[in-house]
């Protein structure tokens, strides 16, 4: 968690701060509103929830009558944190039942799923569980060798299929093995090929389908680049009518990221984030926290 309030406050400092400003300035009129709208439309916050941060907040500065800078910060904080919504259960839902918990990773090729399959591998395994991976993206060979690269580095196996073999069946083979050496959790690396969609939503529902077959799918996981800003929100609505997600990982928070994506794609996707990448190497994975991530911004 320090590590999350430390990699956040590079890039997303400025938002918070930027804010602190406006609200301390002697007056607060119309032209600070704006302006406060203006600095949350460009850190990615979006139109809704602006307006909904800006109403609330006009009316509580003039109820509470603010007198200083560390009431507005209060303020401004509660409102926040209201926004990201520290009530979502974040929880990665991977405990196995009578078979292992299967994982399904989902997200547009480059965004960091394989990346994220590894890392979360790490994280399960420091919690003592047995963990498998599949490679079900065997449309590129290199992507089945990169995540038995992962495989390698946090010392778990990986079942891969022949390159340009179903992935569906690569798939039921991981949960077949997984199940015949009773693992705890089996982690789907899948393709994201988002530019023949019907393909994609087909190849994905299919690839839920025949797992479901043999355990039932515990977590879908929606990998998105929080440095795509709009553009991860067209991926999160595509996805969304492929599979049911259940949570998502928001990659590469650590670089030029602007952090009021979150709330934008809890509201699209009605999900919770419930991790985040926090950089390229094994340790950069990190439950999302509300209050590390408001607290972070307003540092
Ligand atoms: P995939 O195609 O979706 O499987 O994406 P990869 O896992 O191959 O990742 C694409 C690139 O993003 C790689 O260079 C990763 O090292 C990098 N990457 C992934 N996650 C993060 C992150 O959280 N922070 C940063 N800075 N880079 C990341």
């Amino acid at each position: 968690l320090a590590r999350l309030r430390r990699r956040l406050a590079g890039s997303n400092n400025a938002l918070g701060r930027g804010l602190l400003m406006l609200l301390s300035r002697d007056r607060i009129d119309e032209e600070t509103w704006e302006d406060f709208e203006d600095t949350l439309i460009t850190a990615d916050l979006g139109v809704g929830p602006t307006t909904e941060l800006v109403d609330n907040l006009r009316t509580r500065f003039r109820v509470e009558g603010v007198a200083d800078p560390a009431q507005a910060r209060e303020i401004l904080r509660s409102e926040l944190l209201a926004l990201v919504d520290p009530t979502m259960d974040r929880t990665i839902h991977a405990d196995r039942g009578d078979t292992p918990a299967v994982v399904m990773v989902v997200g547009v090729n480059g965004t960091g799923k394989t990346t994220t399959v590894g890392k979360l591998a790490r994280v399960l395994v420091a919690e003592d569980k047995e963990v498998l991976l599949g490679a079900a993206d065997t449309f590129r060979a290199a992507a089945a060798d990169q995540l038995e690269t992962w495989g390698g580095r946090v010392g778990v196996p990986t079942v891969r299929g022949a390159e340009g073999a179903d992935p569906a069946s690569v798939a039921f083979e991981a949960v077949k093995v997984g199940i015949e050496g009773e693992v705890d959790v089996v982690l789907i690396d899948t393709a994201g090929r988002l530019h023949t969609k019907t393909g994609l939503m087909d190849e994905l529902g299919k690839v839920k389908r025949v797992i479901e077959r043999q355990a039932p799918v515990s977590e879908v996981l929606l990998v998105l680049d929080a440095t795509t800003g709009q553009n991860g929100l067209t991926q999160a609505r595509i996805f969304r009518e492929v599979v049911d997600v259940t949570g998502i990982v928001l990659t590469k928070l650590d670089g030029s990221a602007k952090g009021g994506i979150v709330v934008q794609v809890q509201r699209e996707l009605g999900v919770p984030v419930k991790l985040v990448g926090l950089g390229e190497g094994v340790d950069d994975l990190a439950p999302f926290d509300a209050e590390v991530f408001v607290d972070a911004l307003l540092e």
